[in-house]
């Protein structure tokens, strides 16, 4: 019986974990360096807005849920990427489509 209960703990806490370490020690690992990483594109830096399309209207202001645009008076929106969650919904709201967002179409969302 303890024989039996023994071999038990062995494989389960011995002979067990030490075949996965041994496994992992020939496979790829899972996680990649940060340097191994390519910029997928998809950061904050991806915004354009067309000065001669904007009709200075507001909507995108409006919409932003983090407040990250702002519209002083006549000037054409600014963005404070600090705050934005990149949810691209000041694209899709805007009338002139004078808002780009890389890898964002304006159907998207
Ligand atoms: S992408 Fe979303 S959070 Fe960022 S500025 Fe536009 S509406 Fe605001
Ligand atoms: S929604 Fe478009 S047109 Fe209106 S203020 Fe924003 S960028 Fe300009």
């Amino acid at each position: 019986m303890i024989k039996t209960f023994l071999k038990m703990i062995l494989l389960r806490d011995v002979i067990k974990p030490l075949m996965i370490g041994l496994k992992c020690c020939f496979t790829k690992p899972v996680t990649r360096k940060i340097t191994q990483i390519k910029r997928a594109g998809k950061f904050r830096d991806g915004f354009s807005i067309n000065k001669n399309k904007c009709i200075r209207c507001g909507l995108c202001e409006g919409i932003c849920p983090n407040k990250s645009v702002v519209l002083r008076g006549h000037e054409i929106p600014v963005f404070n990427f600090d705050k934005c969650c990149y949810c691209g919904l000041c694209q899709k709201v805007c009338p002139k489509l004078a808002i780009k967002i890389k890898h964002l179409k304006s159907s998207d969302n």
